[in-house]
């Protein structure tokens, strides 16, 4: 506590992220990183983008960017907004949408940085309980509020909602924004993104982090009309009008032309995701549905903490989310096969071991 300090900052509980350990050689299964590398026409196109011309600012627009990834969904640029990773993304939007004075609405559980933003931005809000096999039920959602966000997949849980339970929610609240957090929509859930021409209520949030193994070039993106964007670049441009640099710019753009290696690491994630539930449910633990590149998982008469400890122990990082509902779970990030097995052996001796 510092006098130095303003009054808001005392009122803070930041976000904690995940573990990015400093010794090499572990296997990283904490953070729903990609286990494959980027697009290569990414990595060359950020290394071309290594110039002199990197003592220019970037463009602050990100045209070349916007263009691709509306072209990709048969929008316009104006319908597309680009930050510093999704989660710069959804702080502009928080601020720029949902100030209304009641209450925004979320799940509980969901993406923990979203209580956070309220924090930062003094927005009240309610946390609305996920049913008790773990799933969102949208019709919970009711009552006066400043908006809804939603994760889709959620997360931790991985579990999809269906299209037509967006558009509930879209046509519950007529009045306020339903943000979708698409971070981890591309390993087989259903982007809302077709219904952007019809809700001028809807505004989708996507990542290059998970799907496109961008996570340390930092680009998020949104999706919505041209007014909520419009809301969006006010906060930004009052902000830090150059969120991108020239190398996430270019990184990005080339990955969104790649679409044969993103459908090929998307699919190997996903046959991957399908044999480690299968190997989890194998020793005795219970695997939600996952349509994201991680899966949430608890051994019935296993300690989660202790697991994910023994893990670690072993070299493997999993996440343990401390939490009422949460404690009792394991969120895995599905890694290369090599990975998922290495894991699957590990966890076998510690379900073993202690029996
Ligand atoms: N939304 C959700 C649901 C997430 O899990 C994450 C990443 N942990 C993000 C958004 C933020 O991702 P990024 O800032 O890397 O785009």
């Amino acid at each position: 506590m510092s006098r130095f300090w303003s009054p808001l900052v005392h009122t803070l509980t930041p976000y904690v992220p995940g573990e990015q350990p400093k010794i090499a050689n572990l296997i990283k299964l904490n953070t729903n990183e990609s286990p494959y590398g980027p697009s290569p026409r990414a990595l060359e196109a950020m290394k071309a983008a290594t110039t002199e011309s990197m003592r220019l600012y970037p463009d602050p627009e990100a045209l070349a960017l916007r263009t691709a990834l509306g072209q990709r969904v048969g929008l316009s640029a104006d319908h597309v907004f680009v930050g510093n990773g999704s989660d710069e993304v959804l702080a502009h939007a928080f601020q720029a949408l949902f100030a209304h004075g009641d209450p925004l609405l979320f799940p509980d559980v969901s993406y923990s940085f979203y209580k956070v933003y309220c924090g930062l931005y003094k927005l009240p809000y309610r946390m609305v309980p996920l049913t008790s096999d773990m799933r969102i039920a949208v019709e919970d959602y009711t009552g006066p509020c400043s908006g809804v966000v939603i994760a889709n997949p959620n997360a931790p849980t991985g579990i999809a909602l269906e299209l037509e339970d967006i558009r509930k929610l879209l046509e519950m609240h007529p009045d306020r924004v339903v943000l979708v957090d698409e971070a981890y929509v591309d390993f087989g859930a259903r982007s809302a993104v077709e219904l952007i021409r019809d809700y001028p209520n809807l505004l989708v949030v996507q990542t290059f982090s998970k799907s496109r193994a961008l996570a340390g070039a930092r680009v998020g993106f949104a999706f919505g009309q041209p007014d909520l964007i419009e809301a969006l670049v006010r906060v930004k441009d009052s902000f830090n009008s150059y969120p991108l640099d020239r190398l996430a710019q270019a990184g990005a753009t080339a990955s969104v032309e790649d679409e044969v290696w993103f459908n090929q690491t998307v699919q190997r994630v996903m046959a991957s995701r399908a044999r480690l539930s299968e190997g989890l449910k194998s020793l005795g633990f219970e695997v939600l549905p996952s349509q994201a590149n991680f899966v949430y998982t608890r051994h019935p008469d296993r300690d989660a903490g202790e697991l994910a400890a023994q893990l670690r122990s072993r070299a493997i990082l999993v996440r343990h989310l401390k939490g009422e509902r949460t404690m009792a779970w394991l969120r895995i990030t599905v890694g290369t096969e090599e990975q998922c097995q290495t894991l699957l052996d590990a966890l076998r001796d510690c379900v073993l071991c202690n029996s």
